[in-house]
């Protein structure tokens, strides 16, 4: 089973990079070994979630069967294909896609390409997805797919080639189309391999009216939805803004109400971080540190995320900006002082280790499962809030359960409507203009008069989504007592929807 990718003779006339990919070839030999990456943790990931799962059980009147059927994961299949690389070379690829419930259809969730990509985690990620469309109330089981590539070794060309193929196979298996399984990006895939997706499945399927819907996070030229790119990060951006305007809870933490001023230190300038980052910056935080895989920098008086994004494109690093300090190893910034810290990376970062340094009264998960089970017990300890990854990062998918029906209906939201409302609302404007014999601005005009647009629409979605969301985990932990911590009433409020929908479909009597 085991690859090698060229192994630890490959040199590319670069020290740095040959050690770095030694380095990915030794993490692949050793997640093949052991089934699972030694993680720092005393369990593996799809065990971590499961755990949460139990212990939000404790609260729910469930039987055990059913409980039983909610953990387990439905399938999960392994494919591997070779790759023609552009030397010529052949490869042997390995995919996974888990499809961990079908109490509704179709199953949704990304695909990740990473050198740490393993069937364990695609279980763990596809049951997050479960939970996570449940708790925002989108009508999909869950799903994860991964590719176990380092992408920066592949070109463009060979990337076509992998997603191509890694989308065949899914298809071979029926796991892919709009009413059974919608992939969407994930680490290290984005509109790209969407796009190569969509074509693949339309190539293999032509005459599928809903073909569009079998793939989301597409570009909004191939059937994507406005909005969709930077969902996850707004998404992050609405659940911490909620949860900061909550005066009684803020009190609790030492921390004045509402977002302005808040000192946040992001870990992962990806496509979630980045958004993240630039909301919250909008939204009057101080981003004061962010950290990436060559290291972190700090200012505590504040970072442009843009200007970061700019220089790490002409240097290929986040070190050096210009004002800020470099800090050497990454992890060591989330221990770095701040309000909230954002995790918006890859799992398994806050562990028993560094839980203890982590100053931060709010961790805010937007990567998935950033939190071992142990971390999460020490931080609690110490009073610290987990807004939890199953919320929080809720916003993708929300956005792609939008893309997906705007698919269905063959129209762009606002497309209908928008001149209408708009002529309405004129019209009402010109009436108590007439009648109070008062004149607004030519902006308050357009502000009260604009009709929605397919972006309006899907943010205000998106917004209602999160808000809604937030207040229904934050009234069950209320409910239940201090004792239970936002995860495990965020798993309270996902096994009742979904323990609801499976007794429904008559699986028990
Ligand atoms: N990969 C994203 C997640 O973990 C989005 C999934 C989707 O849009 O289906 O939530």
């Amino acid at each position: 089973m085991t690859h090698f990718n060229g192994g630890f003779t490959r040199a590319n006339g670069n020290d740095k990079l040959d050690l770095q990919l030694a380095h990915y070839d030794l993490k692949i030999l050793l997640y093949n070994i052991e089934g699972a990456y030694s993680m720092p943790t005393s369990m593996n990931f799809f065990q971590q979630v499961n755990l949460s799962l139990e212990k939000a059980s404790n609260f729910v009147d469930c039987p055990q069967g059913l409980l039983d059927q909610i953990k387990t994961c439905n399938g999960v299949y392994h494919m591997s294909f070779p790759l023609e690389r552009d030397d010529g070379s052949i490869e042997v690829i390995h995919g996974w896609r888990a499809q961990h419930s079908h109490h509704k259809l179709p199953v949704k969730g990304g695909v990740r390409y990473s050198v740490s990509v393993n069937e364990n985690e695609v279980m763990a990620l596809a049951a997050l997805m479960t939970y996570k469309c449940a708790i925002v109330d989108v009508p999909f089981g869950g799903a994860k797919g991964g590719v176990q590539i380092a992408i920066d070794r592949y070109s463009p060309r060979e990337l076509e080639r992998i997603t191509r193929r890694y989308t065949y196979e899914l298809f071979m298996r029926n796991l892919i189309g709009p009413g059974t399984d919608v992939p969407a990006p994930d680490y290290g895939t984005g509109e790209r391999e969407m796009s190569w997706m969509l074509d693949t499945y339309r190539t293999l399927s032509p005459d599928k009216l809903q073909a569009g819907g079998c793939v989301t996070g597409k570009p909004v030229t191939q059937e994507g939805i406005r909005g969709r790119k930077e969902a996850t990060g707004k998404g992050v951006y609405f659940g911490i803004r909620e949860a900061l305007g909550i005066a009684e809870d803020m009190k609790q933490l030492g921390l004045s109400p509402g977002l302005e001023g808040k000192s946040v230190v992001i870990q992962g300038l990806g496509n979630v971080g980045y958004h993240a980052a630039k909301f919250l910056g909008e939204g009057g935080a101080v981003i004061v540190g962010v950290a990436e895989q060559e290291g972190a920098i700090h200012n505590h008086k504040g970072l442009d995320i843009d200007e970061i994004i700019k220089h790490r494109t002409e240097t290929k690093s986040i070190l050096d900006f210009p004002g800020a300090i470099n800090i050497k190893s990454t992890t060591q910034a989330l221990e770095l002082e701040c309000d909230i810290l954002v995790p918006a990376a890859l799992e398994n970062e806050i562990t028993a280790e560094n839980a203890p340094r982590i100053h931060a009264k709010i961790v805010a998960e937007a990567a998935n499962g950033p939190t071992t089970v142990e971390a999460q017990d020490i931080l609690t300890a110490k009073g610290t809030m987990i807004l939890p990854d199953a919320y929080l990062n809720a916003g993708g998918v929300t956005v792609s359960y939008f893309e997906w029906l705007k698919n269905l209906a063959h129209v762009r939201f606002g497309r209908l409507g928008r001149r209408f409302d708009e002529t309405i609302q004129t019209e009402m404007l010109t009436a108590i203009e007439k009648l109070t014999d008062k004149r607004l601005s030519p902006a308050e005009v357009n502000h009260l008069t604009h009709g929605a647009n397919e972006l309006d629409v899907v943010n205000s979605g998106l917004e209602d989504t999160m808000i809604t969301a937030y207040h229904t985990i934050r009234e069950t932990r209320k409910h239940y007592g201090e004792t239970v911590d936002l995860r495990t009433a965020s798993f309270i409020v996902a096994i009742k929807k979904i323990a609801r929908v499976y007794s429904e479909l008559g699986i028990f009597p």
